[in-house]
């Protein structure tokens, strides 16, 4: 019976599943392949302080470099790696890779430098996550205050009292929450207060805007002083232009990322970068 349906089934699927979905599939499987042939790697981002100019951390930021030399922005594969379950050991490896960087940068004397990690909201749900966040902060002996989640601010649209439970467990390890691409999604004021973060990320659409003759620049201005009304440390990502870092600086933003300071790098270059910055002051 099986042999009799087993053609007809293959062709209908093929059929349905459509060109696009058999593309997904095909970069799902390609994915799986880099992540085993270790091909996956980070690009690191300054984060500077607007006020003294200084660089202060850095995001991690996953990287796929195909065998045909090929770069996959992260916003086609990472949705993939969260649908199939990927993303579990893929972001596993992210923070590892990530605490293991910060070790050696702290070494290398840059003491208090700090890391944000970007994790999914499907990472972030396994009941394993935090006893993993401990086991990893333990073997690359990195101070937990030196490490940042950033986590999109729809998760404070599911489940909130699990998820405040959860990162009331992180913060106590002394692990540092940062809400990204803030002002996009749709979490009321009263779950911000409920989820006690440290920082906002004010999305990189905000800033765009932000032109001193613009009257969009409302927004980011906005989020500026809810942050302050909230005692959140606010940073500003995507500054693209120097009118933007004078906006942001004169509103009270207090940090910032984006490729007027520097464009995502190589963990090399980043530690050249960091030496020049510090010695140029
Ligand atoms: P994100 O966390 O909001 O990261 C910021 C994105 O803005 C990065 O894109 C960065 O390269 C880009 N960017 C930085 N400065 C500028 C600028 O001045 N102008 C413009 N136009 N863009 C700028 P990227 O690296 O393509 O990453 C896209 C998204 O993929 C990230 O957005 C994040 O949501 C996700 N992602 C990246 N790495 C990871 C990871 O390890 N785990 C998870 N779960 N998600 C990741
Ligand atoms: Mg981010
Ligand atoms: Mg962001
Ligand atoms: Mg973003």
């Amino acid at each position: 019976q099986g042999k009799r349906f087993g053609r007809g089934k293959a062709s209908y699927f093929s059929d349905a599943l459509g060109h696009a979905a058999r593309e997904r599939m095909r970069m799902l499987t390609d994915l799986r392949a880099a992540f085993s042939a270790e091909r996956l790697s980070l690009a690191f981002q300054p984060q500077i302080d607007l006020a003294s100019g200084r660089p202060v951390g850095a995001e991690a930021l996953l990287r796929w470099e195909t065998d045909e030399g090929q770069w996959i922005p992260p916003d086609q594969f990472i949705p993939l790696a969260e649908q199939s379950g990927l993303i579990v050991p893929l972001g596993e490896w992210v923070l590892r890779t990530a605490c293991q960087q910060l070790r050696r940068l702290t070494e290398l004397g840059h003491a208090g430098f700090r890391m944000a990690i970007n994790v999914s909201h499907a990472q972030f749900r396994e009941p394993g996550f935090v006893p993993m966040l401990e086991r990893v902060l333990a073997d690359c002996q990195v101070a937990a205050a030196q490490v940042e989640l950033e986590l999109t601010e729809s998760i404070a649209m599911e489940q909130i009292d699990a998820i405040t439970a959860k990162l009331a467990e992180i913060r106590r390890l002394g692990v540092a929450i940062a809400i990204d691409d803030f002002g996009t999604g749709y979490s009321s004021l009263s779950v911000l207060r409920q989820l006690k973060v440290d920082r906002l990320k004010i999305d990189r659409a905000f800033v765009h805007e932000l032109e001193p003759s613009n009257p969009e620049s409302g927004i980011a201005q906005l989020i500026v002083a809810l942050g302050h009304q909230c005692n959140l440390i606010m940073i500003a990502e995507g500054v693209e232009t120097e009118a933007q870092r004078r906006c942001l600086l004169t509103m009270g933003c207090q940090e910032a990322q984006g490729y007027l300071f520097a464009r995502p790098m190589p963990i090399r270059q980043l530690e050249d970068w960091m030496a020049e910055a510090i010695a140029s002051g």
